[in-house]
């Protein structure tokens, strides 16, 4: 039997969950394969029959970006998506393009480290309040800086940031290297023989570190100058490469729109 988390069980073959679609693509006779983010924070992939046909009360609802609540019946291999209903759909995101951009980003992020049948209840909190936050931050690269560290932490992949990932040293004040590849910082001494490494400034280190004490849902109230975002964005994109092990293929999409709306 697979995990529901934290869904209502309504009997042995049917459940409800509450989820957001983070992706859908038709398969045969109609139907639609739909990814969703669950409550608990496990993914689940269901078969959502007849849904792609025009008469289908599903179609408006299973858009990627929708906050649902949707009735199962177990399969055997997937199982059946057979209700569901919008409770949010994050209108807000969809009408700003450099909103949405950000949005499909963390949705390919949260796709790539959720797992199907483990449940992570943090990283759906996350994910909420991070697509949310969207429409009313001051910054949004601010916004995708924090959303890519609590997102390594949550799932059991944050850098190391008081100890030389090479020799152990307690990391003292001072301007350092970072390894992607060893998963935090080094030591002067280290980060001089290491290859390769990312320079991490001291207020870069400042900042990681104030994440790293912060709540999942306090959103950053510092204001980073364009170097350190550069500094920390580099960090953080490269980090999350490595642990997806590919590419991140809405990344550049955000990218060229940021660029696109900041000459304008
Ligand atoms: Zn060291």
């Amino acid at each position: 039997m697979k995990a529901v988390g934290s869904c209502s069980l309504l009997g042995a073959r049917y459940y409800r969950s509450e989820g957001i679609v983070l992706r859908s693509f038709p398969t045969g006779e109609g139907g639609l394969v739909v990814v969703l983010l669950q409550s608990d924070g496990a993914k689940l992939r269901t078969m959502a029959w007849g849904a792609r046909r025009l008469t289908s009360k599903k179609t408006g609802h299973l858009e990627p970006l929708t906050r649902v609540e949707a009735s199962f019946s177990r399969g055997r291999g997937m199982d059946n998506l057979t209700q569901v209903q919008s409770i949010e759909a994050f209108s807000n995101i969809k009408e700003d393009l450099d909103a949405t951009a950000r949005a499909l980003y963390f949705v390919e992020l949260v796709d790539g480290f959720s797992v199907e049948g483990s449940s992570n209840p943090s990283l759906y909190k996350l994910f909420l309040s991070a697509l949310r936050g969207l429409v009313n931050v001051h910054d949004l690269d601010t916004a995708v800086v924090h959303f890519q560290w609590h997102l390594l932490r949550i799932c059991g992949f944050m850098p190391e940031l008081y100890l030389c990932v090479e020799c152990q040293k307690t990391i003292i004040p001072d301007n350092h290297r970072f390894s992607v590849d060893l998963g935090g910082v080094l030591c002067p001494q280290c980060g001089s023989i290491q290859s390769p490494s990312i320079c991490l400034s001291l207020p870069a280190l400042k900042v990681l570190r104030y994440l790293h004490r912060t709540s999942t849902l306090t959103p950053l109230p510092l204001k980073l100058s364009e170097p350190l975002k550069r500094q920390l964005t580099s960090i953080l994109d490269n980090s999350v490469r490595h642990w997806l092990d590919r590419e991140v293929r809405s990344k550049r999409f955000m990218d060229e729109v940021g660029s696109a709306l900041a000459e304008v």
